[in-house]
C-alpha cells in the first residue's frame, strides 16, 4: 500500500534521527487516517517535501584559496579591492573550519558578506562567483517584495496551500546543506500586518541560533550552520538595524569609463555574441565603440544598460545577416552605432543648464549610483505680492532646511540678500518626480542663490556637494566615490568637496581623479568664490 511505500521511504532515507522519528510518526498517522479525509493530502505533501530535503548531503569544499581567488578574477574584471575582501573571508572560514571552530559570531560578526551598490555593478553575479569559487552549490533567494514572515518561515501545515519558506525551499534546490545562499535585494524586504520578515532572517543569519532554524511548515529543526549566506542591497537606509549589525558590508560604487570597456571587451560582449547565435570571429566591436557606447548611449554607475545595448546591435547583425542584408563577419565601429541605435541619448547638459545665473551643479547619491543633480533658484517677479521661499521638486525635510538655511547664511552675510525677503524666492530641484533628500545639496543651493543675488551663472565645468551649516561651515557628506564617479560620466572637471571628504579621496580611482580638478573647501564662502 501507499503506506507501506512511504515507510519503506523514510526507513531506506538518510535522515537525521529526529528527522526520521518525525517521519515516521506521520506514516503513523497516515495509517490511521481515512482516505477521505483531507489531511491524507497534507501529510503526503509534508512527507515528499521531507524526503526530498538533502539531510546529510554535504559538497566537499574547495580548499585552494589561490583557485578561488582565480576564479573570482576569471568571472570579473577589476574589483579588486572586493575581490580582496572575499578572499579574506573565505581564508578565514576555511582557517577556523580546519582548526573546528564554528563561524564568528555576534555583533558586528562578519557573519554574512553583504555586497552594497547600484544596480548592474555586479553583486548577484559576484555571489555566483563566490559559490564557485568554494566549490559549492549556489541558490539565490529574491527579497524584493517580501513582506510576509511567513515566505521566510513557511505556513502552518494546517493553513490551506501551506508552503514551506524560501530558506527550506532553497536548500532543497540546493540538493545539498551547505551551499552558498544568496539574499538577493535584502534592502527592499518590508513590514506588514502579516508579520515582519525582518526577525525570521535574523534568526537564519544568527550563527547562535541558526543551527536549530524552525520552518512553520517543516516543524523539524534544520541546521543551517553550514550554509554560507550572502546578501546584495542597492542602499543600506532600508535595511533595519538589527539585520544590518549582522552584515559586513562590502561595497561597490560603480565603474569609471575604461573599466567599463574592459568588462564589456571580456566578459560582457563574449557572452552576448554567443547568445546572438554568433562566435568571436563572425564579429567585431571596436574599442573605440565601446567607449561611446560606454559615455553616450548609457549612463549609469553599473554596465547593465551597456550590456543591453551591446544584446540589441548583435540581434541586429544577427537579423542583418539572416535577411542577406550583410555577410559575416561584420565590424561594428564608431559610425555604425546611429544605424544600430539611433542618435546619443546622454550628452553633457551642465554647460546648457547653468547659462543662466541661479542654477547650480550638484551631486547626489540615489538608489541608481551617483548622479549630478541641478539646483534652480529664481525670484518671483516685483508687484506680485510673493514672500518668503517656495520649494518644489519633492525634496525630503532634511534637504527643505538646507535651502532655509542657505537662504539665512546669504541674508546675514551678503547685503543684497534682503531682496529675497521681500520677493520670494523660488527652488526647484529637478526632476520634479523623483523624490530627494539629505543634507549634502547644501553649498549647491547656496551657490544657486549667490549667483541669483548676483546676476552671474555658475561655473559650468564645476559640480559641488557638502552639508553647509548656519555659519557658513561645510559638513562632510557620504557616496564620495559614487559622486566623484557621476561627475566623471558627465563630463564635469572640477568638483568642490568639503575638506573632513579628504580621506575619501583614497577610495576613488586614480584615472578619474586625474582628470578631475578637486578642490576641498571648509567654508562656503571658498565654495562661492571657485564657483562664481
Ligand atoms: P542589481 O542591483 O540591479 O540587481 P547587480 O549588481 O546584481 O544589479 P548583476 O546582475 O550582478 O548586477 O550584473 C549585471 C551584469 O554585469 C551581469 O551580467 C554581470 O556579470 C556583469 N558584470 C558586472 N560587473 C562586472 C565585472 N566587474 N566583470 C564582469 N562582468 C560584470
Ligand atoms: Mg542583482
Amino acid at each position: 500500500t501507499e503506506e507501506q511505500d512511504y515507510r519503506a521511504r523514510v526507513e531506506g532515507a538518510d535522515l537525521p534521527e529526529h528527522v526520521r522519528k518525525a517521519a515516521l510518526a506521520e506514516v503513523d498517522k497516515l495509517e490511521r487516517t481515512s482516505e477521505q479525509s483531507p489531511e491524507v493530502g497534507w501529510i503526503r505533501t509534508w512527507l515528499d517535501t521531507v524526503l526530498e530535503m538533502p539531510w546529510n548531503e554535504r559538497t566537499e569544499d574547495s580548499y585552494d584559496i589561490t583557485g578561488a581567488r582565480a576564479v573570482l578574477d576569471a568571472d570579473h574584471a577589476g574589483l579588486d579591492d572586493v575581490k580582496e575582501r572575499i578572499t579574506e573571508y573565505l581564508a578565514v572560514r576555511r582557517r577556523r573550519a580546519d582548526r573546528g571552530l564554528g563561524v564568528v559570531g555576534g555583533r558586528r560578526s562578519g557573519a554574512v558578506l553583504a555586497l552594497v551598490g547600484p544596480p548592474g555593478v555586479g553583486k548577484t553575479s559576484l555571489g555566483e562567483s563566490v559559490a564557485r569559487a568554494m566549490g559549492r552549490e549556489f541558490v539565490r533567494v529574491a527579497l524584493g517584495g517580501v513582506r510576509d514572515e511567513a515566505e521566510i518561515r513557511g505556513h502552518r501545515r494546517t493553513y490551506v496551500g501551506a508552503l514551506p519558506g524560501r530558506i527550506v525551499r532553497a536548500i532543497s534546490e540546493a540538493g545539498s546543506m551547505n551551499p552558498v545562499v544568496l539574499l538577493d535585494e535584502i534592502d527592499k524586504v518590508g513590514a506588514d500586518y502579516r508579520g515582519d520578515p525582518t526577525a525570521a532572517l535574523l534568526e537564519v543569519l544568527d550563527p547562535a541560533q541558526n543551527h536549530t532554524f524552525r520552518d512553520h511548515y517543516l516543524e523539524v529543526e534544520l541546521d543551517l550552520s553550514d550554509v554560507v549566506f550572502l546578501a546584495t542591497a542597492n542602499v543600506l537606509e532600508s535595511i533595519p538595524g538589527p539585520l544590518l549589525d549582522r552584515m559586513e558590508l562590502v561595497r561597490l560604487d560603480g565603474y569609471t569609463e575604461d573599466e567599463k570597456v574592459t568588462i564589456a571587451r571580456d566578459h560582457l560582449l563574449p557572452r552576448q555574441v554567443e547568445r546572438a547565435g554568433l562566435t568571436s570571429e563572425d564579429v567585431t566591436i571596436t574599442e573605440p565603440t565601446l567607449r561611446k557606447l560606454a559615455g553616450e548611449y548609457t549612463r549609469e554607475a553599473g554596465v547593465r544598460q551597456l550590456e543591453r545595448s551591446l544584446a540589441r546591435i548583435l540581434r541586429k547583425v544577427t537579423a542583418r545577416v539572416a535577411l542577406d542584408e550583410t555577410t559575416l563577419p561584420v565590424t561594428v565601429d564608431v559610425p555604425d552605432l546611429r544605424t544600430y541605435l539611433g542618435s546619443p541619448k546622454h550628452t553633457p547638459e551642465s554647460a546648457e543648464r547653468t547659462a543662466v545665473p541661479g542654477v547650480a551643479t550638484g551631486l547626489a547619491v540615489t538608489g541608481a549610483g551617483g548622479d549630478v543633480l541641478f539646483v534652480e533658484a529664481s525670484l518671483a517677479s516685483p508687484g506680485t505680492g510673493a514672500s518668503g521661499v517656495t520649494l518644489t521638486g519633492q525634496l525630503g525635510d532634511v534637504m527643505k532646511e538646507s535651502a532655509q538655511i542657505a537662504l539665512s547664511y546669504l541674508r546675514s552675510n551678503d547685503e543684497r540678500a534682503e531682496a529675497l525677503a521681500d520677493r520670494g524666492v523660488h527652488i526647484h530641484v529637478p526632476a520634479g518626480a523623483v523624490p530627494k533628500d539629505g543634507p549634502s545639496a547644501g553649498v549647491t543651493m547656496t551657490t544657486a542663490l549667490a549667483s541669483l543675488l548676483s546676476g552671474r551663472p555658475v561655473r559650468s565645468d564645476v559640480a559641488m556637494t557638502g552639508e553647509v551649516s548656519l555659519t557658513g561651515r561645510v559638513l562632510p557628506i557620504g557616496g564620495v566615490k559614487q559622486k566623484l564617479l557621476a561627475a566623471h560620466r558627465a563630463g564635469i572637471t572640477t568638483v568642490l568637496l568639503p575638506q573632513r571628504n579628504e580621506p575619501d579621496l583614497d577610495d576613488v580611482p586614480d584615472s578619474v581623479l586625474a582628470e578631475l580638478t578637486v578642490h576641498l573647501v571648509a567654508d562656503v564662502r571658498e565654495a562661492l568664490d571657485l564657483a562664481l
